[in-house]
């Protein structure tokens, strides 16, 4: 325990921008992520809210994340349990604990962060003296019941937009009892303990989700810098939120609508704020290059010194001078989002980008200098047949042919990366109802792309497991609590899990 509290200890001293506060007189919030630090100081949610509560002067806020398996294998020898980041204290001291929850799978690490906790992981076993335990992100605010049996309150939408109310009612004089009442009372916001529930919910939580009209108001950008963090070595700027484009499959538009976009101004000012720890910029949206500022705000940036990383670009969006710009700071790979190898069923996904307009943009990125490609491919997808399988290998050929011809001599290594996921429909999104296909499909697409690809010199395939996607779509879809399920991956693993929740569904 020792040995983890001062592993703690050293993480936050080398950490810059950390709030250590007195808790005397304070209402206090353990501000969590359920993965390991690495991945959750990389997420700008975590960096805001941190930001937010502890700019005001009657809360304290403090951060845990899920530790290491080999500091968890320490703390399930010895006697530790679950401490905050900033003071080393125990996470049942903290009035609040706020989980913030951005993918379905880190549902799987809840229950071991609950159990080192020393808290009971059903709502309804935890008591009078436990802390409130709330829940919010864009897993649950696309569908809370998964997790309804294991939180007190579900925050429905964005953050900003319960901040004042959240802060009131934890700085009130209330019990816990009256605190989840006075939350139950707020718009937007689900308490499963009131009794709904049922596919309904589902629908009307997306509908009803709180969202910050303007971003503007708020500065979602890194607030505490850290080298181990992921993307540490850069000042994350949220350029944009949601996604005009609406692709049929894609959760991004249901859980951030209606998308919005920075003013330039504030995005070059928030970047010079910045400048003084860092010299790179991650821009963080879905659609960076579209941004109707895009090329000032790049060239401001230039200007400070600096350089700029997008942190999703499209393939229509590309033209000679944004793949300069894109070059000009240091980029010598980009990723696209193909989706599929037809243009048939990429018109069906509603990502209309024709073949001729990818291999232009692969064209233009690498006359530029920029040779290495990441492509993204779904399988298992509505409507997929087995040409549409053909048809990735052979986009992916003409886009590697098209870097060869285009690069200039000299311009070092050209590689394609091609990167397959399965397909997972997600609620709010508009194939929600279509299936998921299962492993035994999703095995069969990837032994025709391998057969197809394998042999093709300059490209590396990566296939994501059938096994995590199946994961992922009971926990995005599920009607009601999977608290079971969760209870089962923790004790057996998630194979055991799964194998019991399919006898379950008979
Ligand atoms: S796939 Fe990309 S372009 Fe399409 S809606 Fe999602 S974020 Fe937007």
């Amino acid at each position: 325990v020792w040995k983890f509290k001062e592993k703690l200890k050293g993480v936050v001293t080398k950490e810059t921008g950390a709030v250590v506060k007195d808790f005397g007189g304070k209402a206090s919030v353990l501000l969590v992520y359920p993965n390991e630090y690495a991945i959750g100081m990389g997420n700008l949610a975590v960096h805001s809210i941190y930001g937010m509560l502890n700019d005001r002067e009657d809360v304290v806020c403090e951060r845990a994340f899920l530790p290491s398996r080999g500091d968890l294998n320490e703390i399930a020898r010895g006697d530790g349990e679950l401490l905050s980041l900033e003071s080393q204290r125990p996470a049942s001291d903290f009035d609040a604990i706020a989980f913030t929850i951005s993918f379905e799978n880190d549902y799987l690490n809840i229950l071991p962060m609950l159990s080192l906790a020393k808290m009971p992981s059903l709502a309804r076993d935890r008591g009078a003296s436990s802390p409130v335990i709330v829940a919010g992100g864009a897993a649950p605010t696309i569908n809370p019941l998964p997790i309804s049996e294991i939180f007190d309150v579900i925050f429905i939408g964005e953050f900003e937009e319960y901040y004042d109310e959240f802060c009131n009612v934890i700085t009130g004089a209330g019990d816990k009892a009256e605190i989840i009442s006075e939350f139950a009372r707020m718009e937007g916001v689900f308490v499963p303990r009131e009794g709904r529930g049922g596919r309904a919910v589902v629908g009307e939580a997306v509908s009803k989700r709180r969202f910050l009209k303007n971003l503007d108001e708020f500065r979602t950008q890194t607030r505490i810098y850290s080298d181990a963090a992921e993307f540490g070595d850069m000042h994350l700027i949220e350029a944009q939120r949601g996604c005009p484009r609406m692709c049929k499959f894609c959760a991004t538009p249901a859980a951030y609508f209606p998308p919005r976009q920075r003013s330039g101004d504030a995005i070059v000012e928030m970047a010079r704020g910045g400048r003084h720890y860092r010299a790179r910029f991650g821009l963080i949206g879905a659609d960076i290059l579209s941004h109707p500022e895009f090329v000032e705000i790049a060239e401001a940036m230039h200007a400070m010194d600096a350089t700029f990383s997008p942190s999703s670009v499209r393939a229509d969006a590309i033209d000679e001078v944004k793949a300069r710009l894109l070059a000009e700071s240091g980029h010598r790979s980009i990723s696209l989002g193909i989706e599929a190898g037809s243009e048939r069923l990429r018109d069906a996904l509603g990502k209309r980008t024709p073949d001729a307009k990818i291999i232009d943009a692969a064209s233009t990125l690498a006359r530029a200098g920029i040779t290495r490609l990441r492509l993204y491919f779904m399988i298992g997808l509505p409507g997929e047949r087995d040409e549409d399988l053909l048809a990735i290998a052979a986009v992916a050929k003409k886009i590697e042919a098209a870097v060869r011809s285009h690069a200039p001599k000299g311009s070092g290594n050209r590689i394609i990366d091609i990167t397959i996921s399965p397909f997972i429909p997600k609620p709010g999104t508009q194939f929600a109802k279509e299936p998921f296909v299962g492993e035994a499909r999703i095995k069969s697409c990837v032994r025709a792309i391998k057969s197809s690809l394998i042999h093709e010199r300059g490209m590396r395939l990566h296939f994501d497991s059938a096994m995590d996607a199946r994961v992922e779509y009971e926990l995005s879809n599920a009607a009601s609590g999977m608290h079971e399920f969760l209870a089962e991956a923790a004790a057996h693993g998630v194979k055991m899990a799964l194998g019991s929740y399919k006898n379950l569904e008979g």
